[in-house]
């Protein structure tokens, strides 16, 4: 089970990132998290692929719970992140992806202005 290829098109790319890892039981930011996944092109392939890994936040509109039901109803085994290989792929989530280059444009505007 490979990472979409997310091209940059991922709405969460678009948004700030933090609404994609809300805490535990904050379900206002949760709806509004899934409620962008509802319209994205990659929500498909996007939950397909967070439903074979055990790893957090909403991901193709379902939160950790959603998925831990749905890989019980379709008898998926999900894999646990445990070598640098998984942590790297996981890791750079869209909303990672995002995150990322939001830091390097403040770095770069910060670098601009002095
Ligand atoms: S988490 Fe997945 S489905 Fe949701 S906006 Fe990002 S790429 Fe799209």
């Amino acid at each position: 089970m490979k990472l979409p290829n997310f091209d940059g098109s991922q709405l969460c790319a678009q948004v700030d990132p933090e609404l994609f890892f809300p805490e535990r039981g904050d379900n206002t930011i949760s709806k509004v998290a899934k409620a962008i996944c509802a319209e994205c092109p990659f929500k498909k392939p996007c939950a397909e692929y967070a439903l074979h890994f055990e790893i957090r936040g909403i991901w193709g509109g379902t939160s950790e719970q959603d998925r831990n039901v749905l890989a019980r109803k379709r008898g998926i085994t999900r894999r646990v992140v445990v070598s640098l290989d998984m942590i790297k792929e996981p890791s750079e989530t869209p909303a990672a992806q995002a995150k990322r280059r939001a830091r390097a444009r403040k770095q770069s505007s910060a670098q601009g202005a002095a």
